[in-house]
């Protein structure tokens, strides 16, 4: 919906963003590729070629959230319109109805077991000859990393605050359990490695909170280029934090921990998952560190 905001002509948001935010239809974002490595956009390799008044689109794509959920409407995917341009001008990304001919949705791909059938699962997703009108281009050819650059931002945020409200369940859980239970001769909330667990893992929620909160600051005050280096921060620190904080409450909770009597290994599989989807830590790692390194490398120049 923000991409469409941001960058769709009057007729995308007409047709598709005001059904969107109604709630009469979903969507999702196709573009991860299972046979490249997808966390380098520029690998993309679905072909987006013009037909006269279409486009065609080839290839294959998994992963995409929200693609199961009979609701999800249309796709906006990314793909290759000049495989020739320089490799930041190669890919666009273009509408796809769901009813389009050619398009399958194929099956839902698992999590760590889970199909995440709550939030519409995540779909492979195969295109053949699919056809759609050139008007269903977003924003110009070769302009499609740009957009998917400037998109990330918000999704980014949307997943760290989510990660915030499962980490304060996580801890709520940890010492009740904690008080609940007995193990030689005392409640497990008496053992210090236990209240080490839980006065840490306050210590990193409350850090994660502020420096979410001040990315959130700096994205309404300098925007999402301004507030680059904390989105990846919130990025890289949020997941991995609250998979440590999940990680001691299912110990808390012994083997049920593990279980499907208890949320928690469904919501350490979702923090684990985060690591991935919207980029890999170790992307947006480097990325940070090059902008670091850059200020340092201009004064040697
Ligand atoms: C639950 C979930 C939901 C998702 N939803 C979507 C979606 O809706 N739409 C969509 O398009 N995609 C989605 N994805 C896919 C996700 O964006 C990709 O998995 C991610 O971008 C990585 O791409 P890849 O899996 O091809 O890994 P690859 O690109 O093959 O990378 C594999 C590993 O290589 C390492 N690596 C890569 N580059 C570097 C580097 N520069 N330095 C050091 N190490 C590096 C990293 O450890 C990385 O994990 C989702 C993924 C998950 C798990």
């Amino acid at each position: 919906m923000e991409l469409l905001a941001q960058f769709g002509t009057d007729r995308q948001r007409e047709k598709y963003l005001e059904p969107l935010l109604d709630g009469r239809i979903r969507s999702a974002f196709a573009m991860t590729e299972p046979d490249v490595a997808s966390s380098d956009a520029t690998n993309i390799a679905t072909s987006i070629v013009r037909d006269g008044d279409e486009y065609v689109v080839n290839g294959r794509k998994w992963f995409i959230t929200g693609a199961m959920n009979p609701g999800c409407a249309v796709f906006i995917v990314m793909g290759k319109t000049d495989p020739s341009a320089p490799s930041h001008r190669r890919q666009s990304m273009i509408l796809v109805p769901r009813d389009t001919p050619g398009l399958t949705v194929r099956r839902g791909m698992t999590v760590f077991g889970y199909d995440d059938a709550d939030h519409g699962g995540h779909a492979e997703m195969i295109f053949e000859d699919v056809r759609v009108p050139a008007d269903h281009l977003i924003g110009e050819e070769g302009g499609g990393f740009a957009i998917a650059q400037a998109r990330l931002g918000p999704g980014r945020i949307h997943h760290c605050m989510r990660l915030i409200g499962i980490a304060e369940r996580a801890v709520e859980m940890m010492c009740r359990r904690a008080l609940d239970r007995t193990a030689f001769g005392k409640p497990i909330a008496q053992q210090g490695v236990v209240q080490d667990w839980i006065a840490e893992s306050r210590v990193r929620i409350e850090q994660l909170r502020l420096l979410v909160l001040k990315t959130a600051w700096l994205m309404d005050t300098v925007g999402n280029r301004g507030a680059h280096t904390e989105i990846q921060a919130i990025k890289i620190a949020t997941p991995a934090t609250v998979e440590w904080i999940l990680d001691k409450a299912i110990q808390t909770h012994g083997a049920g921990g593990l279980s499907q009597d208890f949320p928690l290994a469904a919501m350490w599989a979702g923090a684990r998952s985060l690591r991935f989807a919207d980029g890999p830590d170790e992307v947006h790692k480097r990325s940070l560190a090059y902008r670091e390194l850059r200020t340092y490398m201009e004064d040697r120049a």
